[in-house]
């Protein structure tokens, strides 16, 4: 069934190929993005060709205001959104006694707070339409922790909770709300990390590599999915066995 979709920071990487995906399963998608106006351009252009209608808008996640005049855009050039994708993300990594508060705000800001604001401005219109999916994604980091990614890992934490709570909170109004945790995807923001952490990681994976953007999009696709009616308040790893 078509549905309209909104993906945050659907402009590069993981956030892209689950735009991707949800255009090709036959949905309208939203493309958010931040900074990567012509990117985000690029990802609408690859959904219109594909049949699908899409739209780019721009907003800073983690700000209300700029997120509540995001759901008005979308509203008005697609229709409501009945599929939420809290993809957008970033990272500021540094050990805690070196870990500035510009870098704890930031990442809360743009990670977990930008998520209270999406799924609120998207729960409205889904209670009362009695349908919505509402997809976070978190990171293996924030069920396992990681050295050097405090902020990281308590945002990621903190969509799991967040996610479980607003999971029972709205099940009655038949919505669904589940997250995907992703290991170690290669895209931006894991290119800067260097060959040498990318070849021990994949030696660590029990797939003895790294994952794919579209991978992590798949699973998306499936919480997404009629398949997954009865599906709500799960973590889906997606890390090839990382962390295991
Ligand atoms: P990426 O390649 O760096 O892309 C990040 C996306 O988020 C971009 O589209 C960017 O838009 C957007 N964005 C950043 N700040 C934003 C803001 N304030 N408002 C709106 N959009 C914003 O990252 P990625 O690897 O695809 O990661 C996507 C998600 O997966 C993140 O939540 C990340 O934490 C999570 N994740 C990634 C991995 C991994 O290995 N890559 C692993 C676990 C979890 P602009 O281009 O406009 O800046």
């Amino acid at each position: 069934m078509s549905r309209v979709a909104l993906v945050t920071g659907a402009s590069r990487g993981i956030g892209r190929a689950v735009a991707l995906r949800l255009a090709a399963d036959g949905h309208d998608v939203a493309v958010n993005y931040s900074a990567s106006a012509d990117a985000a351009g690029i990802v609408v252009e690859e959904i219109r060709a594909a049949g699908r209608n899409a739209i780019a808008v721009r907003a800073d996640v983690g700000d209300a205001a700029a997120v509540t005049g995001m759901f008005e855009s979308v509203e008005n050039a697609l229709g409501r959104v009945e599929v939420l994708v809290n993809n957008a993300g970033i990272t500021r990594d540094g050990l805690l006694l070196r870990m500035g508060q510009d870098d704890w705000d930031s990442v809360i800001g743009t990670n977990l707070t930008s998520v209270y604001l999406c799924t609120r401005a998207a729960m409205r219109a889904m209670v009362r339409a009695r349908w919505g999916r509402i997809i976070s994604v978190s990171s293996i980091s924030g069920i396992s922790g990681n050295p050097g990614q405090a902020n990281y890992a308590a945002s990621k934490a903190g969509i799991i909770g967040f996610s479980k709570s607003i999971a029972r909170e709205v099940g009655s109004r038949n919505i669904t709300v589940n997250v995907v945790a992703p290991g170690f995807i290669e895209t931006d923001m894991t290119e800067g990390l260097g060959e040498e952490t990318a070849r021990m990681v994949a030696e660590q994976a029990a797939l003895g590599r790294l994952g794919r953007p579209e991978e992590v999009a798949a699973a998306v696709g499936y919480l997404a999915s009629d398949d997954a009616a009865y599906v709500t308040g799960q973590t889906l790893v997606v890390d090839g066995g990382l962390a295991l």
